[in-house]
């Protein structure tokens, strides 16, 4: 339809008589050409049907639609029952949604992919309440690993357990239940301090620790009455471990490790529902990593890449990987350029107009000076990439505007058009994170069709302490002003940052409908979002922010057959049962890549 209405206006401006009937004719062949894919999908047997459920399209018109049916990766129809009846034939698989709901797949609009797989090759032991739990951790983490890899983990605190291990030297857990659960995989786990590891006895026969190791200077090997060690080393001892260390490993090693973080970020992506994800700043060899895999079909996800690198290496080899776009089968594009301006809020690092309200004298950092951003933003225009710049307070936010009108100003001044803010090129240079603003820069967003990519779990899990930092009259005119954005015209994607926040959409889409923290409060509820905003900022608008909406984002014919099976309905269930949906199903190009039945 938007290529039919385009030509219309097309018709109506140009005052050329050839062109206007060149366009008439244009016209009668879109609508023939319509009208005969139309009765071709008609006919077409589908490879599955969702049927059953209240599938949401997120599109204005039909907005609902009782079933969809998906053939070759894509949508092939959406409708009632009855319309997509005739698609089923023998071949079709049923997928009956049993009553609950389907969306579009969630796009991840600002998070670190790799950083996200990373942090799970480390088991987070922090909210362990007791040894037992730990051993329970170590023996799924086996099930997910290879023989021979090493499983590790960090944040233990013996102080913080509810009981004393079964068998334990001075409160210390000894080795054996460990050694038990994990036989072929060498185990090492750091004490929340830093201060002290514990090994099983995998981890010790590597390392050649035997009762014979003495202690080293410094450290200390914790043994039982049988001068045995128990698998506790504290302090410089901890040294003696022989775990691997990325800056030892070689580069057969490294890629391993690199394709290993991979698949454990696509695993937690797909498993809650996110079948895109723009990734806010990876390197040219991370880059290399993911195309390979994208160009050996052996990338489930979609990514959308920011490059980050140093200006003198983006003027080097920007040019090789700007035209890098929707390879293998729409896995990978090379979307945008990632440079950080400031600091984050919690760390006072946000770079402020006035300074901070617990901190008299500081406005926070500058990162990168204006003429390096600057240089950085010309190659994204030059290569037609968009710029993405980290910006969190109020005067970073302000430098970035200034910056993008000014070039959108040059940027038009070369095609002699008297467009006032926008550009004549469609460039949707964005700002990463966009938390605080100054009142007079919001309705900026708007005119200049810059796109703030926001998370909505930020406002809520940094909101206890935001006060603090900017004190209440700031807090409450610029931090998190999702609403004015959306207001003024702004387009916002959604995300989480993972792996700073976890990468689930669901939490930040009740944080972004409800604003509601931790401890119960809400913060300025007035600025949330309607279901329908956060339900758009996570699929349409998040696609929009990275030229997608043409393959992604909204449930129709035609469009990429990502999708997500809920079991509640996040659109209407009350608001504090939002966090109680699971994810059921996610498909990814018309294949089920997650299922929560045969997960469990
Ligand atoms: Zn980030």
């Amino acid at each position: 339809m938007t290529d039919f209405c385009w030509n219309l206006e097309f018709v109506r401006y140009n005052a050329d008589m050839q062109k206007i009937i060149y366009s008439t004719m244009t016209i009668v062949a879109l609508v023939l050409s319509v009208g005969s894919a139309h009765a071709q999908n008609e006919k077409q047997t589908a490879d599955a049907v969702l049927r059953n459920g209240i599938i949401y399209t997120v599109r204005d018109e039909q907005p609902t639609v009782e079933a969809l049916a998906i053939r070759k990766g894509r949508i092939l129809a959406v409708g009632s029952e009855k319309d997509i009846e005739k698609h089923i034939g023998e071949s079709t698989t049923i997928i009956d949604l049993n009553g609950r709901m389907a969306i579009p797949g969630f796009i991840e609009g600002h998070g670190h992919f790799v950083g996200l797989g990373e942090a799970k090759m480390n088991l987070d032991l922090s909210t362990a309440s007791n040894w037992g739990e730990i051993v329970s951790m170590v023996a799924n983490a086996v099930k997910r690993t290879q023989p021979g890899e090493w499983i590790v983990g960090r944040g233990w605190h013996q102080e913080k357990w509810d009981e004393t291990p079964a068998d334990s030297v001075e409160g210390f857990p000894t080795h054996h239940s460990l050694s038990e659960v994990s036989p072929k995989n060498p185990v090492l786990l750091t004490h929340a301090s830093g201060h002290a590891s514990c090994c099983n006895a995998m981890a010790m026969d590597i390392s050649e620790i035997s009762g014979m190791t003495k202690d080293p200077p410094g450290g200390e090997i914790l043994r039982d009455d049988a001068k045995q060690p128990i698998g506790v080393f504290r302090e410089t001892a901890q040294g003696l471990i022989a775990v691997p260390r990325v800056e030892q490993m070689s580069a057969e090693q490294r890629a391993k490790r690199l394709n290993r973080a991979i698949d454990l970020a696509t695993m937690e992506c797909l498993s809650k529902g996110v079948t895109s994800f723009h990734d806010a700043g990876s390197t040219f060899p991370v880059i290399d990593a993911l195309i390979a895999r994208a160009e050996s079909n052996t990338l489930s996800i979609r990514l959308w890449v920011m490059v980050r690198e140093p200006n003198e290496t983006l003027e080097s080899k920007l040019s090789d990987y700007a035209s890098v776009k929707r390879i293998g089968e729409n896995r990978f594009t090379l979307g945008g350029v990632k440079v950080s301006l400031d600091g984050a809020l919690g760390a006072r690092g946000a770079w402020l107009l006035e300074p901070y309200s617990d901190s008299a004298q500081s406005t926070g950092l500058q990162l990168v000076t204006m003429e390096q951003l600057e240089t950085a933003a010309r190659m994204a225009m030059q290569y037609s990439l968009q710029m993405c710049v980290h910006a969190i307070g109020d005067r970073a936010n302000r430098e970035v505007l200034d910056l993008y009108e000014r070039l959108y100003h040059k940027f038009d001044d070369a095609t002699k058009e008297a467009h006032l803010y926008r550009p004549s090129r469609d460039l949707r240079w964005r700002v990463e994170h966009a938390q605080h603003l100054h009142p007079d820069d919001i309705p900026r967003f708007g005119k200049l069709g810059v796109i703030p990519a926001m998370q909505g779990v930020h406002c809520t899990s940094d909101g206890p302490w935001v006060f603090k930092r900017l004190g209440d009259a700031r807090a409450r005119s610029g931090a998190y002003m999702w609403r004015d954005l959306l207001k003024t015209g702004a387009i916002i994607a959604n995300g989480t940052d993972a792996p700073v926040e976890d990468v689930d959409p669901i939490a930040s889409f009740h944080a972004s409908v409800t604003r509601q923290m931790p401890n119960g409060e809400t913060f300025f509820p007035g600025q949330s979002m309607s279901r329908q905003q956060a339900l758009r900022s996570y699929t349409i608008d998040a696609a929009y922010a990275a030229f997608e909406e043409d393959i992604k984002g909204t449930l129709e014919s035609g469009k990429l057959a990502d999708i997500v099976v809920l079991s509640k309905d996040i659109m209407q269930c009350p608001a504090d049962e939002i966090r109680d949906a699971k994810v059921d199903m996610t498909i990814l190009g018309g294949e089920v890549v997650f299922s929560r039945l045969s997960a469990e």
